[in-house]
């Protein structure tokens, strides 16, 4: 796949990864949004985060001091490989190039402040390493609307869904995104994350799994 040099972004234990940006999917499993007291989302709600914000498996999370609580947010990552712009549902299936699971790391108490004033999530999902990424699997027998997604801390279960439960299947995600944004080869879609999300502390180990796909494991240390 052809990638702009310029973008070649190095992702601590996962090499180089050609990322340009990096698309987010808020509010995409009912029963997230209705712990977040969130309705229901009827066009996919999308946000970004600069690709700065990558870190890979071994790694660590690092937590900025005096901001507030950080959540986890595991996540299936769809990897772009062809460019898109108004592209069908087909056609943006066909276009993802890779697999992997991911943390969308979230300073919940900057976004609620956020919200409540109106202003981007930009800062609240921006920083350094709130973006963990695992290593990258073909699309090949991998059904990406049908497996478990799931989050241990410290070894204990915390997030567990079904990818099938998805508002917005991963295809629909793409299609729409490719009417706002030209999707290119290296952008990256986080496509929303399951029930039980809830804060991190310095010392604990993330162990996120999507079935079928490398898991992901991270520490969280003081920034
Ligand atoms: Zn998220």
């Amino acid at each position: 796949m052809e990638i702009n040099p310029s973008r070649l972004v190095t992702v601590p234990g996962n090499g180089k990864v050609s990322v340009g940006k990096v698309l987010c999917i808020g509010r995409n499993y009912a029963r997230h949004a209705a712990e977040m007291n969130s309705p229901l989302p009827e066009v996919p709600m999308v946000f970004l985060k600069p690709a700065t914000a990558l870190t890979g498996p071994g790694t660590s999370v690092s937590v900025p001091p005096g901001i507030g609580e950080i959540h986890h947010e595991v996540e299936l990552v769809a990897l772009i490989g062809r460019r898109l712009t108004h592209a069908s549902r087909e056609e943006a299936a066909g276009a993802v190039t890779g697999w992997a699971v991911g943390l969308d790391m979230t300073a919940r108490d900057v976004q609620a402040r956020a919200k409540k004033a109106g202003h981007p999530w930009s800062v609240a999902k921006g920083y350094d390493s709130f973006a963990p990424l695992g290593r990258f699997a073909s699309p090949a027998g991998f059904d990406a609307g049908n497996v478990t997604i799931r989050l241990s801390v410290n070894g204990r279960v915390v997030q567990e869904g079904n990818t099938a439960d998805m508002i917005f299947d991963v295809p629909t995600l793409l299609s729409y995104c490719s009417t706002i944004f030209t999707l290119e080869p290296g952008d990256l879609l986080y496509t929303g994350t399951p029930e039980g999300v809830g804060p991190v502390q310095v010392g604990d180990r993330l162990h996120a799994e999507v079935e079928g796909l490398p898991p992901l494991e991270v520490g969280v240390t003081s920034g």
